[in-house]
């Protein structure tokens, strides 16, 4: 059991290192912890995370009521009440506004896609709590869709949310969100995602059992489905991972065409002819040895 005190240490420094990292700007974000069974440990409201002491944390139950501390809990608690009440194994939970993640939660893109084999393995997939007022209780109400099976999620228009066994494991799913997200951007701008293709994301969903790894939830095992899980209204209980199904003979599927990212030979065979088109010297090459032998 970890004191009181290495708790309150460990909040302060997870709270540096998200204003150091640029996760959270000004007094942005919020950290928590279970101390014990019924009382939480949480950041005070209007405080810059990165510059926090010890003593600065409330004590509350866990219905938010304070009852120890000089400063008013998070506004953004009645979300962490949440992750608490739907996850009696959640120890801790951290929210930021880490910019690369929070700019696929505004563009609506969740980070499901099976692109990292370490990402499947330990968080699964990252979906999007639908948009909610932060502070208010309709954002512990967007986040309750999904906590059961997600470690980790996006917030659209708003933010990152992870919970976990203590406070740097919750701290350290934050960063691979972020990271998670950092390498999609790039392949998007570079046109491409090569995904994992299902056979091998079940390979590697049965390697989280094998490391131990504890998933708080399998991969939706239908893709067919996840259209009605997705909107329905009931609380996920697997997670949507999209993997396309491979050919046999190679695990990685090439996905040329991403949301809101053409790629260049899509652009090239696009039915409007004055649209403007960019290709690689190599496509470039390829067009017009193409076009030499025809006149031959
Ligand atoms: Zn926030």
């Amino acid at each position: 059991m970890t004191t009181e005190s290495q708790l309150r240490a460990d909040i302060v420094e997870v709270g540096r290192r998200m204003y150091a990292r640029g996760y959270t700007a000004s007094n942005d974000g919020n950290i928590s912890a279970r101390l014990g069974d019924d009382r939480l440990l949480m950041t005070p409201r209007s405080v810059c995370k990165g510059f926090m002491t010890p003593d600065m944390m409330c004590i509350t139950d866990l219905n938010g009521k304070k009852l120890q501390g000089d400063l008013d809990p998070s506004s953004e608690m009645l979300m962490h009440l949440e992750v608490y009440r739907q996850r009696p194994d959640a120890r801790a939970v951290c929210h930021a506004h880490p910019p690369i993640a929070t700019g696929f939660a505004v563009a609506g893109i969740p980070l499901d896609r099976a692109v990292l084999a370490e990402v499947l393995t330990t968080l699964g997939s990252i979906p999007i709590a639908e948009y909610a007022t932060p502070s208010t209780s309709e954002l512990p109400e967007a986040v309750r869709k999904y906590v059961k099976a997600h470690d980790g999620m996006l917030l659209a228009n708003h933010g990152a949310l992870t919970l976990g066994t203590d406070v740097l494991s919750a701290y350290y799913k934050l960063e691979t969100i972020e990271h998670f997200a950092k390498i999609s951007l790039v392949a998007r701008m570079l046109g491409r995602e090569n995904l994992i293709a299902r056979d091998e994301v079940d390979r590697l969903q049965g390697l989280r059992t094998s490391y131990g790894i504890k998933a708080p939830a399998p991969i939706c095992p239908d893709p067919t489905v996840l259209g009605d899980l997705l909107s329905g209204p009931e609380q996920m209980t697997c997670q949507v991972v999209r993997a396309p199904e491979g050919d046999g003979r190679s695990r990685l599927v090439a996905d040329p065409i991403v949301p809101g990212q053409t790629s260049a030979v899509a652009r090239a065979t696009a039915p409007d002819g004055d649209e403007e088109i960019r290709l690689t010297y190599r496509e470039l090459s390829a067009l017009i040895e193409d076009a030499i032998r025809s006149l031959r």
